[in-house]
């Protein structure tokens, strides 16, 4: 995996305080994930290092975040998203690029709500490439 700019590690760790931010999870990170992964289909807008589509994730969810089942863990992957979307992920099961997508729009609301923007410099880049 390419690493990203220290700068915008340093602020998505500082944003999320170090902990895993899907919901209702709180342990702490592990890793950056991107919301919107290539597993996912990507960004819709191309920027895909941008702060808002990277979160502190624990290793399972940075797992989730890139779409990644692995057999067995699948079961423990859609409760994970039903937790997430309510019904509406008993309607996307089937439709694991929908899923993906439903996810990572959620996941971006929630960090929407619970991240203080205040916080991040003027200076941030546009997107994550120096
Ligand atoms: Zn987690």
């Amino acid at each position: 995996m390419r690493p990203f700019p220290p700068e915008v590690r340093a602020q998505v760790i500082e944003l999320d305080g170090g902990m895993c931010q899907w919901p209702g999870c709180g342990h702490p990170a592990t890793e950056i994930a991107h919301l919107h992964s290539r597993g996912s289909g990507g960004t819709p807008d191309g920027r895909r290092d941008a702060i808002p589509n990277l979160m502190c994730a624990c290793y399972r969810h940075a797992r989730y975040t890139d779409g990644e089942t692995g057999g067995d863990a699948y079961g423990y992957y859609l409760d994970a998203h039903y937790t997430l979307l309510g019904r509406q992920a008993r309607h996307l099961a089937a439709h694991p690029e929908r899923l993906a997508w439903a996810r990572a729009e959620a996941l971006g609301r929630h960090l929407a709500r619970v991240r203080s923007w205040t916080d991040i410099p003027a200076s941030m880049p546009s997107d994550g490439t120096p």
